[in-house]
């Protein structure tokens, strides 16, 4: 995944409003985190591995004085957890100087350029695609960045969100498929307004600016001294917004496809709860991200809702940590059961997804120790069955519990005394799709909208045996 945000503005201090703007974005990215400025000559830039807060202080902001910004929160998927990996990257045009490069996505040709790049003699520092982007700009030729980024830009394949600072530009670009999501905005100033770009509207919000629209697909926005401009830079036949933004990934106060992704949340546990009943006598949510389908299913169901899990606001999310240990033992600090109110209880427990099976298997025995009668577990996304190639961590084939396992036996494996998740169909009504199929859900159906290169194909695709339903330790 990953958080960019992006401003110009020669009223306010951009870094500042950036790091602030980062903070809103932290969800999407915690293990690094990074601030470009452009001066006018030069671009200055300060990244380092850890959360928002542990890598900004005063001093470093306000060393980075400037008319433009970019910032970034990094959660690998392409290159290890290390700081050489940290973005923004930096870039030096032979021409139009120097420059710095903040993505979220996922490229599926980066390996084809790259070996075109090193044919040619360049060499790489990292293994990120992004640092791919990065060679890509410097090796291509133009007499503006306009230029320079749409041609380098129309060679890439796959997801991509960017923001790209220059020494008095800030220029965002999404693919042409939409993947990812990215947003305009702009706050009203005296004289010229600044404008803004964020992946989600939710960082808009937090700095006081007003969302504008969503950055089309196959769209460049240049902002500098001369305003706003906007240039298609591709087209494609069909856009492939990646549901599980709206399932997962997106806060639920952040606006995608002009919805707040909390009223789509709460239509999906309504479509769960009239197709997949059970009788019970409480709803609770896993919190914090299947709260809001937990809510849609009570209120369709009429059972009551209720809390059943407390988290704490102190552990980062668990799924985020790199290694399966880290997150094997995020999951018993993060929620303790209110064993009171769960005593003798039949309980509807409904989280979002289910990837690894990790989650679900440990909550059900937490919340059984606690005393619950029985536990259905209900999913406010299709079984996920196929490995994601546009830049979502859920890993290969065989990390996939559901993936080669009826419903039955993945109930089986994590001790559910039923399971269901809502259907492609349903999920789809509830993103308010319509006929016109505007998303990526490659994960539930495997029709990704883009070819995969075989060879990657054939790194996430390998099948693992039956998983044994050993209780969980
Ligand atoms: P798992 O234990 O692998 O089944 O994790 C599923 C839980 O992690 C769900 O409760 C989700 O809220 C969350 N989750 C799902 N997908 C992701 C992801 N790609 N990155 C981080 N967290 C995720």
């Amino acid at each position: 995944m990953c958080g960019i945000f992006g401003i110009h503005s020669r009223q306010v201090d951009v870094a500042n409003l950036t790091y602030f703007g980062l903070f809103s974005l932290q969800h999407r990215g915690q293990e690094s985190a990074g601030i470009a400025v452009g001066d006018g000559q030069c671009v200055k830039l300060h990244r380092d591995m850890g959360l928002v807060a542990q890598v900004f202080n005063s001093a470093t902001l306000s060393s980075l004085r400037g008319t433009v910004a970019i910032g970034h929160t990094r959660y690998s998927t392409t290159g290890a957890s290390r700081l050489e990996n940290a973005h923004p990257v930096p870039f030096l045009h032979p021409a139009l100087g120097p420059g710095a490069i903040a993505h979220n996505g996922n490229l599926i040709n980066s390996q084809a350029i790259r070996r075109e790049l090193e044919e040619d003699g360049v060499a790489f520092d990292t293994g990120l695609d992004t640092e791919v982007m990065a060679r890509l700009i410097e090796h291509t030729h133009g007499s503006d960045w306009a230029q320079v980024l749409s041609q380098a830009f129309r060679r890439v394949v796959g997801a991509y969100s960017c923001a790209v600072v220059t020494s008095d530009s800030v220029i965002a670009l999404r693919d042409p498929y939409g993947f990812r999501p990215l947003c305009l905005g702009y706050l009203p100033l005296a004289g010229q307004p600044a404008h803004l770009v964020a992946s989600e509207s939710c960082a808009l919000d937090t700095v006081n600016a007003k969302f504008v629209r969503e950055v089309r697909p196959g769209e460049m926005v240049i902002m500098n001294d001369h305003g706003l401009s906007s240039v298609q830079f591709q087209t494609s036949g069909r856009h492939a917004m990646c549901v599980f933004e709206f399932i997962y990934f997106a806060r639920p106060d952040s606006l995608l496809k002009n919805c707040e992704l909390e009223e789509a949340r709460i239509r999906m546990g309504r479509e769960l709860a009239l197709a997949q009943p059970v009788e019970a006598d409480m709803v609770i949510g896993l919190p914090d991200s299947g709260t809001p389908a937990a809510i849609g299913y009570a209120e369709a169901s009429g059972i009551p809702y209720r809390e059943g899990l407390v988290k704490s606001r102190y552990i980062n999310r668990t799924f985020i940590q790199p290694d399966q240990s880290l997150r094997e033992s995020g999951v018993i600090l993060k929620l303790n059961p209110l064993k009171r109110s769960l005593r003798g209880k039949r309980i509807i427990a409904v989280d979002d997804s289910m990837v690894r099976g990790t989650t679900s298997r440990r909550i059900i025995e937490v919340l059984k120790k606690a005393g619950a009668k029985e536990v259905h577990l209900r999913i406010s996304s299709p079984p996920m069955r196929f490995p994601c190639f546009m830049g979502v961590d859920i890993g290969s084939t065989k990390q996939l519990v559901a993936s080669g396992r009826s419903v039955e036996e993945v109930r089986s494996f994590i001790g559910a005394d039923s399971l269901a998740y809502i259907s492609i169909p349903g999920l789809m009504r509830a993103v308010g799709a319509g006929t016109l199929d505007q998303f990526c859900r490659a994960c539930f159906d495997g029709a990704y909208p883009v070819p995969v290169p075989q060879q990657l194909e054939m790194d996430k695709m390998a099948f693992e045996a039956p998983l044994a339903a050993q209780p969980a330790s």
